[in-house]
């Protein structure tokens, strides 16, 4: 485990049990940052943040302003990391309280807790799923915002609320809006656990280890050169370092900013599926099946911004970096 540096504040990291967030709570360690973790649990996974990191774990919601003023009150956090947050966009649209709640109520409750303490640095996980359906391939930061679900809603809400802020409040924020986050953390530790699992390679994976039968595809008759769906996949671990960087400019002074994260690459559903064939050298069933409702046949963002801007080039831009770290992960956790 790194060394935390005595110089460098701590970061209250929301969600940092999670997918992405447990990535960021390593790269931030790994740069000498001391992490505070807020996460209720219901998603996270405590076995794996506490095997790996030296984060104190703090359990419970966003939602809760008395443990927030408690949480601020203990620690003098330099700035907030928040990616708690429900992510599932099918069920947002049948239960789009649920969503509404935690993620737009749970964040406001979050700011106004760092106004009162006054801390004044946020770095947000948002998502491409802001823009809907894209007009211009790669999708530049400032495309039209048209988003089609309660969650993509939500995360649209909280930009919105961040620019009030800036301009009301001088809380400087980085704003992060992901392509398809994918891949586990390349020294094994960390990776992809969702339950219920909705996304494309660890499906895909779990499929080669036997424990699903198949994988489905959702369509092929897109306009696309295989007809199945395009998307961006980026590395978690190339997220957890977007966020270190988005840290880092945030406590240099740097105005508030939004940024895409992804590779600038499409994929299609069958190169991952055929990818994944070839990486883990198992048989994985296909087989083809209707559209899913809301699917853009393509996704993909160009993240020249984040370059420019922070520095930030992906380490593990290919598809088979990805995949390999993923399956790597997959038969550690479920082989
Ligand atoms: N997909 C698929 N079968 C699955 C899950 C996903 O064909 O079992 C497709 C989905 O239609 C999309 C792509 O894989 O085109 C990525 O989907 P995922 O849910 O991983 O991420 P999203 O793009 O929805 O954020």
């Amino acid at each position: 485990m790194a060394e935390v540096n005595p110089s460098k504040p701590p970061i209250l990291v929301t969600g940092g049990a999670g997918y992405i967030g447990s990535h960021a709570v390593l790269a931030l360690e790994a740069a000498g940052y001391p992490v505070v973790i807020l996460d209720n649990l219901v998603y996270g996974h405590a076995d794996l943040i506490k095997a790996h990191s030296q984060a104190e774990l703090v359990v419970g919601d966003t939602t809760d302003r008395a443990l927030l003023d408690q949480l601020f009150q203990a620690h003098r956090f330099g700035a907030v990391m928040h990616f708690a947050a429900y992510i599932a966009v099918g069920e947002s649209v049948t239960a789009p309280a649920k969503y509404y709640h935690n993620n737009v109520v749970g964040t406001l409750t979050l700011l106004e807790a760092m106004l009162a303490a006054e801390v004044k640095r946020f770095v947000f996980s948002s998502t491409c799923a802001i823009y809907g359906p894209p007009k211009t391939i790669p999708i530049p930061e400032d495309h039209p915002q048209n988003p089609i679900s309660p969650y993509a809603n939500s995360k649209l809400m909280v930009e919105k609320m961040l620019e009030d802020f800036d301009q009301a409040y001088g809380l400087r924020s980085v704003r992060f809006r992901y392509f398809n986050a994918a891949g586990a953390d390349p020294l094994g530790r960390l990776g992809e656990d969702h339950s219920p699992e909705t996304h494309l390679v660890p499906l895909v994976l779990l499929a080669a280890l036997g424990k699903r039968p198949d994988i489905s595809i959702f369509g092929e008759d897109y306009e696309t050169p295989d007809g199945t769906c395009l998307r961006d996949y980026v590395h978690v671990a190339d997220l957890a370092a977007a966020h270190v960087r988005g840290l880092d400019y945030l406590l240099a002074g740097g105005a508030s900013e939004v940024f895409n994260l992804g590779n600038g690459n499409g994929f299609s559903v069958k190169q991952v599926i055929e990818t994944a064939r070839r990486i883990t050298g198992r048989e994985i069933v296909a087989k083809v099946c209707d559209r899913r409702a809301g699917d853009p046949p393509s996704l993909v963002g160009g993240s020249a911004k984040a370059q420019k801007i922070l520095g930030w080039q992906p380490q593990y831009a290919d598809l088979d970096a990805i995949i390999r770290h993923a399956w790597q992960w997959h038969q550690q956790r479920h082989g």
